[in-house]
């Protein structure tokens, strides 16, 4: 049986986590979970899966979560704020976390997990971009792997299970294209937060809803590709692909191309990160391409999507400027989520943010170097946005 740990076990990634451990008691045992705020889910999930440790982000929900889980016998753990998520993190004996936590809140945790030698099943793709620099060096130094739970990213890293070192030539990660992708350009300064958060294929959070409109998250997906792979910007391309049934490709050296097929339901990926390289016996719906009938492709509109072209500008400039290029995004997206910016302010305040970032490149940060730069993209953004309204 495997231990595992939850970070984030109240959002999309965290609640699809569950859904697997409570399918597969017999496979996996959860030692330690923790969530942001919403104390009465967490506390629910506790009282079902009795894990030896929780921790609540959100340290004026504590007494709450103690009420609510206080006839479990025997009690947990129970631990909050920041430092109580890196403690639940690196507890015990999980040989695997996943991070289902949103944004670059979950850099400190995962660093935490690596150090305590635990694997990473990679949903949190946020730490990998903005910590990079830092992660990978770490990750290799404790022996950890990182199993990619991001659909794209698992689709590779499993067409990538027996091709030889020097086998792979490029990578091409497929795309919905988000809300928009039916949208003309010319309407894009009609659209709202409502519209934003509607993804037409797959039912995730808010902010990662809003990155696919913008394709921010394919640009910031090709920057965990390079991290992850090890490949050349110039070796990552980007398809639309409106189905979403193909989740990634690999092209050879000998120009075969090896593609991982499955609906758009994140649990497979989820599951073979923290099942890998075991294959298991699912009851899930098998995919019949006779019913699809028709998938297709498309270049994907560097007008319409000026994000991704940021993105692979961030990822090629290196070191600090991911960073700065994550963090200003998720500020970005907070003030348009809060309907303070337009959706088309989005794009052009991060592009500022990482020109202003240019003279002061930093191309081997510390992490204390990615934090500080982290601080100043959020401040920032609400400099610029402040002097928008
Ligand atoms: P959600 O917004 O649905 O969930 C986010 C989770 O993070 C919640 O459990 C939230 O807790 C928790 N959280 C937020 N801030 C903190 C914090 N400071 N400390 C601890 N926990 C915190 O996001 P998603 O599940 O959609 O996405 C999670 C990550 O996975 C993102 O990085 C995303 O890019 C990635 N991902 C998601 C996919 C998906 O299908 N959803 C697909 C591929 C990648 P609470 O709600 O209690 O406040």
């Amino acid at each position: 049986m495997k231990a595992i740990t939850l970070l984030g076990s109240t959002g999309s990634i965290g609640t699809q986590t569950l859904d697997i451990l409570a399918q597969y008691p017999e496979k996996f045992r959860l030692v330690g979970i923790a969530a942001g705020s919403n104390v009465t889910l967490l506390a629910k999930q506790v009282m079902q899966f009795q894990p030896e440790i929780v921790a609540i982000c959100d340290e004026s929900k504590l007494a709450e979560l103690k009420t609510a889980i206080s006839t479990l016998d025997p009690q947990p753990i129970i631990v909050a704020g920041e430092a109580g998520i890196v403690e639940v993190a690196s507890y015990g004996d999980a040989e695997a976390v996943v991070t289902g936590i949103v944004g670059c809140a979950g850099l400190l945790p995962t660093i935490a997990a690596i150090k305590a030698g635990k694997d990473i099943a990679l949903a949190n793709k946020e730490t990998l971009i903005a910590g990079g620099p830092v992660v990978l060096p770490l990750a290799q130094k404790h022996g950890v792997k990182l199993l990619p739970a991001d659909s794209e990213h698992s689709a590779i890293f499993q067409c990538l299970q027996g091709v030889p070192d020097g086998g792979l030539r490029t990578i091409e990660l497929t795309a919905s294209g988000g809300a928009f992708r039916d949208w003309p350009v010319e309407d894009l300064p009609k659209v709202t937060m409502a519209d934003a958060i509607k993804h037409p294929n797959w039912s995730m959070g808010k902010k990662i809803t809003v990155d696919s409109a913008t394709l921010m998250n394919k640009g910031l997906e090709v920057i965990e590709a390079h991290y992850l792979f090890g490949l050349d910007y110039d070796d990552i391309d980007i398809v639309i692909h409106p189905q979403s049934i193909i989740h990634s490709m690999i092209h050879l050296q000998d120009t075969s191309v090896l593609a991982q097929l499955g609906w758009p339901d994140m649990r497979l990926p989820l599951l073979y990160a923290i099942s890998w390289p075991e294959r298991i016996t699912t009851d899930w719906k098998p995919l019949n391409l006779a019913e699809l009938s028709t998938l297709t492709f498309r270049e994907p509109d560097h007008q319409k999507y000026p994000c991704m072209d940021l993105a692979y500008a961030a990822g090629r400039a290196g070191g600090t400027m991911s960073a700065v290029l994550n963090a200003a995004n998720e500020q970005a997206v907070a003030l348009f989520l809060e309907e303070k910016i337009h959706y088309l302010e989005i794009a052009k305040v991060i592009e500022q943010v990482c020109d202003r970032h240019r003279n002061d490149l930093n191309t081997a940060p510390t992490l204390e170097d990615i934090l500080a730069v982290d601080q100043w993209a959020r401040m920032a953004v609400t400099e610029l946005t402040a002097a928008i309204a």
